[in-house]
């Protein structure tokens, strides 16, 4: 396994694979794994001849009030995943060389870009968009992998990679979760003890309003009712959003047709949890 953290090294990696004719699969990642990150390594790995899997933490997509530098780095760790993985390539670049004292360019998605996580960060998703535009850039992959458990960003991602051409296939790898279906995630690590026996409650009300959807709910408010009303028992809970929406707009649907996501994101004490599900609605 390379390990790569130069963008020079990367390129001239990257011209060295050109004449092999290989297909490269790309996972970028901000590091601190578990297996949803393995997962899409995983999945990368059947799929493609090399396997490239990024690690850095974007300062561009927190905010100022947000956690880049608690922000868990278990560099070794990390590595030795990859190597575990079967993984080709780790390019962990600095943020020196992908963000130099006159970088001034960005990459904005509008409409998807502007609800749900949008509206609460006001600058995550051009963080995003712009740090995966550099990416995919420098590692030209022909697939890149994402995970179902940031939905809306797998959507600005994959509108942008449409958008701008930008060569890559954007792949969606399921949420992989604990045994109590909370969503992994790097930063479940903050959640306390009495929060992490309640972080369930998010994809439970996620899947009481599958539920009454599969039933032949057809009522918009009364299936967030559902949801709501799940969560809303706990007065240690805030609700930023839980709704049901276009699976491709992302807006709020009007009526319950064919594929439907809900999305969910609650505070928990001073931990944002997100969530989502799919659901198609029976014809
Ligand atoms: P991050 O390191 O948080 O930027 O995440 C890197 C990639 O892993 C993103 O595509 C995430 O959507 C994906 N990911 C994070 N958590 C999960 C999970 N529980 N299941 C599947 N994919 C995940």
């Amino acid at each position: 396994m390379k390990i790569i953290r130069s963008i020079n090294g990367l390129q001239r990696w990257r011209r060295n694979q050109i004449s092999r004719q290989v297909v490269i699969g790309f996972v970028p990642t901000m590091g601190a794994f578990h297996p949803g990150h393995q997962s899409l390594m995983q999945r990368a790995r059947r799929s493609c001849q090399i396997v490239v899997v990024s690690i850095f933490v974007n300062p561009l997509q927190f905010g100022p009030t947000e956690d880049l530098d608690e922000y868990p780095r278990p560099l070794e760790s990390d590595i030795a995943l990859c190597r575990k993985e079967g993984v080709d390539v780790v390019f962990i670049p600095s943020r020196k060389e992908l963000y130099p004292s006159d970088f001034q360019t960005s990459v904005k998605v509008s409409h998807l870009a502007n609800r749900w996580e949008g509206a609460k960060r006001s600058t995550h998703f051009q963080g995003v968009t712009t740090v995966v535009t550099k990416l995919l850039n420098l590692v030209t992959p022909h697939q890149a992998y994402f995970g179902q458990k940031d939905y809306q960003q797998f959507c600005i991602i994959k509108q942008m990679a449409r958008d701008l051409n930008q060569g890559t296939r954007i792949v969606m790898c399921p949420t992989v979760r604990e045994a109590d279906g909370l969503a992994l995630s790097s930063r479940n690590g903050y959640l306390s003890s009495f929060a992490r026996r309640r972080a369930p409650l998010l994809y439970q009300a996620l899947r009481d309003g599958s539920r009454v959807i599969r039933d032949g709910e057809k009522s918009i408010s009364k299936i967030e009712k559902v949801m709501c009303a799940h969560v809303q028992n706990d007065s240690k809970i805030k609700i930023d959003y839980l709704n049901v929406c276009d699976s491709e707009t992302l807006l709020p649907s009007q009526d319950v047709r064919k594929t439907v996501v809900l999305l969910g994101a609650i505070r928990l004490g001073k931990v944002r949890l997100l969530d989502n599900l799919l659901v198609k609605v029976p014809a």
